[in-house]
């Protein structure tokens, strides 16, 4: 076997490593613990710390284990080369690092990840200008647009309300104007969408969440889908533009952030995710149609007062999930009526487990306002339609039968 390209997703992913010659005909890539590693002799050394020669310089920098996850992202989100990082944050973190400086503007949707929501804040702290809109609406996006915007950042479907992004007409805006496309592709994972086919240039993956799948890892990915030109950036260092044009972003991305600030993957936390990634296709489907049967009883149940989920043709954004999903994900919302207390409610559930976390095997629920939004203030979640009785569920693999019954059941007190 030489060339995967022709095949499927999932056959893709479980024959990746074989493509190059691994130890004693191992199916899986090893795991390699090796800080350091040796060359034929010192000018090869010289070579590969010039980046004249493939090969591993220091394990902060890189490793054959994680380079092997970095190639399974890559061919998962047809890709031009991928990064991990040590989490999803780390990977969101390092476009601020290594991409942005003070008097720079990103616009940015405001429905977004809590940590990610923070980091916007710490950013705008550092003089970088964050201009936060409903990017659910195109309109909002190029309004925001000016003359020092560096990237435009949104969530595919976005936690915990749902929305979702007009992805191909921001797309095409940022082509249009040459600004660099960002998207965080967590919740609908490269199974469900691939960011590349509306114009993203860099596509963002929390690793730990459905790719990883069983909430034993964390990690991040950064993917350069080779859309984005990046000449017209002007934060590239001299340095970088010894490499082809189109690998300054990552040559530098990884040099500034992954070498300079050190969130890297560590090898068993690569495995762990290269193994989850092996039945990405296989959970998604199931959790996907889990969340179907779920939001449809919750939908039809009065005690219920939102229900919010892609899948729902009630969903403000279902015609674009269904035109460019293949699967509606495994993220739904819903707020009970005011009389029933949320706490009360989530203590009555048997099966589905109150933690953060998402795309788990198990079904895990969070009541939103309390918790993870809990930071951010009353004002500013009620400007992302958060509701104080929200609750968060990012459901399993279960069997549907045991998980609609276990919602059912709670309602009923
Ligand atoms: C979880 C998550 C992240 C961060 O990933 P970690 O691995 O937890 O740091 C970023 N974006 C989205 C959409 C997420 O759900």
């Amino acid at each position: 076997m030489t060339d995967t390209r022709k095949f499927g997703f999932t056959t893709t992913i479980l024959h990746n490593d074989r493509q190059k010659p691994i130890e004693h005909g191992s199916l899986h890539k090893p795991i390699h613990t090796s800080v350091t590693f040796g060359y034929r002799d010192a000018r090869q050394l010289a070579e590969v710390f010039q980046g004249k020669q493939p090969g591993f310089r220091y394990g902060r920098q890189g490793n054959p284990t994680v380079a092997s996850l970095e190639d399974k992202v890559n061919r998962m989100e047809d890709g031009m080369a991928t990064i991990c990082f040590a989490t999803g944050m780390a990977a969101i973190g390092a476009l601020a690092q290594a991409l942005l400086r003070e008097g720079d503007h990103v616009v940015s949707s405001a429905f977004l990840f809590g940590n990610t929501n923070s980091l916007w804040q710490t950013v705008d702290m550092q003089g970088v200008d964050v201009t936060m809109v409903d990017a659910t609406d195109v309109a909002q996006v190029e309004a925001a647009l000016a003359p020092n915007t560096r990237m435009v950042f949104v969530e595919t479907i976005a936690n915990p309300r749902t929305q979702i992004a007009d992805l191909r007409r921001i797309g095409e805006l940022c082509r249009d104007r040459g600004i660099l496309y960002v998207v965080d592709n967590t919740m609908t994972s490269p199974y469900l969408f691939r960011p590349k086919s509306v114009g993203a240039g860099l596509v963002v993956n929390a690793l730990t969440k459905s790719i990883a799948g069983h909430g034993i890892a964390l990690g991040g990915s950064l993917t350069d889908t080779g859309l984005f030109d990046w000449n017209r950036y002007p934060n590239i260092l001299d340095t970088y533009k010894r490499f082809a044009t189109p690998q300054w972003g990552m040559a530098q991305i990884r040099a500034k952030s992954l070498r300079d600030f050190g969130a890297s993957l560590g090898p068993e936390a690569a495995h762990h995710i290269a193994v989850g990634a092996e039945t990405l296709s296989l959970r998604m489907e199931r959790a996907c149609a889990n969340a179907m049967a779920l939001a449809r009883m919750l939908d039809a149940d009065d005690r219920v007062a939102a229900v919010y989920y892609p899948g729902l043709e009630s969903h403000p954004q279902h015609a674009i999930a269904r035109e460019l999903f293949a699967g509606f994900g495994s993220l739904l919302s819903f707020e009970l009526r005011d009389d029933i207390d949320c706490f009360d409610y989530l203590n009555r559930l048997q099966l589905a487990i109150p933690t953060s976390n998402l795309g788990d095997t198990r079904t895990l629920v969070i009541p939103v306002a309390h918790t993870i939004f809990y930071e951010m203030g009353r004002e500013r979640r009620a400007s992302m339609g958060i509701a104080e009785s929200l609750i968060r569920v990012s459901v399993g693999i279960e069997d549907a039968a045991d998980l609609v019954a276990d919602f059912q059941e709670a309602l009923a007190g």
